[in-house]
């Protein structure tokens, strides 16, 4: 029974994170979990219809998520607020034609931070960064 696997998997997260177990909480935490790829509020609240939440319930659970710590927000320079899950560090490639998005599992931003803290006048320490790429994946290049 994979399902029950899967249902398994995000009570825990939701016990460890202090949160609340809910229909709707497991619900939103599952696309998360089924789709490895940052997902805005309304794919989520269009993938879990007609059963799931409304849009703005979906938005609070989104943030209560990111406050926890489970999801973190991804800047693909679109108009809505993408999230995924803060499981594990990595960046992301994103083709601006059709937006296909591809996790960058190599992290190379350790020495430049380095050279980012010795380099400014008013900061001593990096906690964390982000970064994202931006280009054209196979198929759009070919077109
Ligand atoms: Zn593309
Ligand atoms: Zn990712
Ligand atoms: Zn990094």
């Amino acid at each position: 029974m994979p399902m029950h696997k899967h249902t398994h998997n995000e009570i825990e997260t939701l016990r460890g994170a202090g949160l609340k177990v809910t229909d709707a909480r497991v619900a939103v935490l599952s696309q998360f979990i089924k789709k490895p790829i940052p997902l805005s509020a309304l794919e989520i609240q269009q993938a879990l219809a007609p059963s799931g939440s409304d849009v703005v319930t979906v938005y609070r659970t989104l943030s209560s998520f990111e406050e926890a710590g489970i999801l973190r927000k991804v800047d693909l320079r679109r108009e809505a607020v993408y999230y995924e899950l803060a499981s594990h560090h990595h960046h992301h490639i994103v083709c601006t034609d059709c937006g296909l998005v591809e996790d960058i599992e190599d992290c190379d931003v350790e020495i430049l931070s380095k050279k980012v803290v010795s380099g400014s006048k008013k900061f001593s320490a990096i906690k964390d960064h982000a970064l994202e790429f931006f280009g054209l994946c196979r198929s759009c290049v070919k077109r």
